[in-house]
């Protein structure tokens, strides 16, 4: 077999979908799989859906994803370049190469120019849709001739380029996850395929330029299956060697129905912002619509290269679930560094007021030990914020009933101003002095076990149940616990 060679072919039209990132994800995958090729091309033939900056946002996301490709469009010394023997890879720069491809379809007869105004064909889509037709293409000017058309053309009359299909003929083509489909031209529309803004339509330009770039696998959403007919029989107008192909499950959320802006997330940036880690993003991700035949869950990269083929890949749509995605988040946190994530926190504890830059720089020990606190509990890097504001806030509430109980113990005044006379002993609780300072209130109190943890926990944190109580003590501070059991003992 000849090299493999894939490619993700985004629109820039703004941020990269999760459903994106699982299709450039699955042809990576493919590629370094078979030691091929991945290339990302930029597909802007729309140019009235552009939008600014996308090119950029759609490569950084993939960057952090770590979903690495060997030719097309890079980001480098925030340049946009371009890499690879078969460029440009940015179709915009591309249309004199589609031009000769339309002219070529005309002359074999496989495309004709059309005429209809806009108006027109308003007019006919709206009595086909009363009539419960689907809407389609009457072949208005099908039968002009080619020489009077050119006329027209040359006379400067405004047009575009439609795929001529023959009236009642079966396509055939294999999908390796659907197997084979047959589809007749009489459910498919002919196809504008130039625009009259002289550029080429999607399905123009993606057959020659996956021909051109001797693509090999076609991996894309199953939601281009439909156009798949038209592109087949290009390739065969052309007479070129066609592709596999490889359509996969939409991404859908728990009502099953496809992942949209209105119910929340869907782009690789939200989830980047709210603390995701690439790694369980994309170990995730990598899960809804595909599984190792071992249904091992927890994979690395390598391991889902290694892995990876298309009978795994299911054929109905994959559910996209928010609190598997937190589990398995939470697993990639949890086995990450301290530094790690203490680095990727500073910032949301900053956002959150809790702390400034400075502060940042000048207590980054602490703040290791702060994380390290929570890190357990972690889903998201950004639920360090809520976990952690109990240790910042200058008054504490206590709504826990249970918490609430624990102080009407009739030793708590007495544990209390125990604590309180211990901490006259010292300057400033290290890590040294926490770790001693229960066993310490012990002796001197007398009081033990739960009476002794349980309410010095309510005081100090203002509930039962959190973290390492070694750790709370230290990260509070001789002041802050002063004020808080002062606060609790004036409220008894
Ligand atoms: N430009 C198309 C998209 O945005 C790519 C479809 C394909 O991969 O052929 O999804």
């Amino acid at each position: 077999m000849s090299e493999v060679r894939v490619r993700f072919a985004p629109s820039p039209t703004g941020y990269l979908h999760i459903g994106g990132l699982r299709t450039a994800l699955y042809n990576y995958f493919f590629a370094r799989n078979n030691k091929g090729k991945f290339i990302l091309r930029i597909e802007d033939t729309d140019q009235t859906r552009l939008v600014e900056d996308a090119i950029e946002n759609l490569i950084k996301s993939l960057e952090w994803a770590g979903v690495e490709y060997d030719e097309g469009v890079f980001v480098e010394n925030h340049q946009i370049v371009q890499k690879g023997e078969y460029g440009p890879y940015i179709q915009s720069q591309r249309l004199d190469i589609y031009k000769k491809y339309v002219d070529e379809l005309i002359e074999k007869g496989h495309a004709y120019y059309c005429f209809c105004s806009k108006d027109r064909l308003d007019h006919l889509r709206d009595e086909q849709k009363i009539k419960g037709l689907v809407p389609k293409y009457d072949g208005f000017c099908k039968n002009i001739s080619l020489e009077e058309a050119k006329k027209r053309v040359a006379a400067g009359e405004e047009h575009v380029v439609r795929l001529k299909l023959p009236h009642d003929l079966d396509i055939k083509f294999h999908d390796l996850v659907r197997g084979d489909i047959v589809i007749n031209t009489k459910d498919i529309d002919d196809q504008v395929l130039l625009k009259s803004d002289g550029f080429p339509t999607y399905h123009m330009a993606v057959v020659v330029d996956d021909h051109l770039m001797k693509i090999t696998h076609i991996v894309r959403g199953e939601e281009w299956l439909p156009s798949t007919p038209k592109h087949i029989y290009l390739y065969d107008a052309f007479g070129w060697e066609k592709p596999e192909y490889v359509h996969l499950p939409t991404v859908l959320n728990k009502d099953r129905k496809k992942l949209s802006k209105r119910q929340g997330d869907v782009s690789v940036d939200d989830f980047r912002l709210k603390g995701y880690l690439p790694e369980g993003m994309v170990n995730y991700l990598a899960l809804v619509g595909w599984s190792p035949d071992d249904n091992e869950e927890i994979l690395t990269m390598e391991e889902m290269v290694e892995k990876f083929t298309f009978e795994r890949v299911s054929k109905t749509g994959g559910i996209f679930d928010k609190d598997k995605l937190d589990w398995v988040n939470g697993h990639y946190i949890r086995s990450s560094s301290v530094e790690r994530i203490t680095d990727l926190a500073i910032p949301y504890l900053i956002e959150a007021g809790y702390i400034d830059q400075e502060f940042a720089e000048n207590n980054y020990e602490w703040l290791q030990v702060l994380v390290d606190t929570v890190k357990e509990s972690l889903s998201t890097v950004m639920e360090v914020v809520e976990k952690v504001k109990f240790i910042f806030d200058d008054e504490l509430e206590i709504v826990e009933e249970g918490a609430k109980n624990l102080l009407k113990g009739e030793q708590v005044p007495e544990l209390l101003n125990g604590l309180l006379e211990e901490l006259k002993n010292v300057e400033e609780i290290d890590m040294e002095y926490a770790k001693t300072f229960m066993k310490t209130v012990q002796k001197s109190t007398g009081i033990k076990g739960k009476n002794l943890f349980m309410p010095t926990r309510v005081a100090i944190s203002g509930s039962e149940h959190g973290p390492e109580m070694v750790n709370i003590l230290y990260l509070l501070g001789k002041d802050k616990i002063i004020k808080r059991v002062n606060k609790v003992l004036n409220d008894l």
